[in-house]
């Protein structure tokens, strides 16, 4: 089984609900086990438009390959019916493969670590709050990239994300 990270993205329609039911879906994909949450992060929108984004990361255990975890993310994604009117419009939901063990996969379809993992506060803070120590092949210890994006403003939401039979 492979430890890999998923993040998730929502910006447009009820934000908490979005992200709760897309991991309950992802916890429902078969051979998908869902480890942790992070805590939901609100952050204002990067290289995209409309407002506010609720950003989360989800750390799965897995015995699927990389591209048949990324077709399950994309349905999910589907379903919650993410529509892409132009590039980076504001979307229902995101769901981005951030790391897959420590692999790196370098393909037209999927790139990981996915390359703008250490630019993003909304990321790196997620990400971190699972694993502190968590490096990212090529990149190193994710901790070190944290001070770049300090200007970056983020916000933790207190109430945590309660993805609804997800067994957590
Ligand atoms: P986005 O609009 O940011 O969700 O980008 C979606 C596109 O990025 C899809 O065509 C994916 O095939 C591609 N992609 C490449 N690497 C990744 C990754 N690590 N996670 C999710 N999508 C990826």
């Amino acid at each position: 089984m492979i430890a890999a990270y998923v993040g998730l993205g929502a910006n447009l329609g009820d934000l908490r609900h979005t992200l709760e039911t897309a991991l309950a879906d992802l916890a429902d994909v078969t051979s998908v086990q869902l480890e942790r949450v992070s805590s939901a992060w609100r952050s204002a929108p990067v290289d995209s438009d409309g407002p506010d984004y609720l950003n989360a990361v989800a750390r799965v255990r897995t015995d699927l390959p990389p591209l048949t975890l990324l077709a399950a993310l994309q349905a999910i994604e589907s379903r919650h019916g993410r529509e892409r009117p132009y590039r980076n419009a504001p979307r229902t939901l995101d769901l981005d493969l951030l790391l897959y063990g420590d692999q790196t996969v370098d393909l037209d379809r999927l790139s990981v670590p996915h390359p703008r993992l250490h630019q993003r506060a909304f990321v790196l803070r997620p990400l971190l709050e699972l694993d502190p120590a968590l490096s990212a092949p090529g990149l190193g210890l994710l901790a070190d990239f944290l001070s770049a994006t300090a200007d970056q403003v983020l916000q933790r939401e207190t109430l945590p994300l309660r993805p609804p039979h997800a067994g957590l």
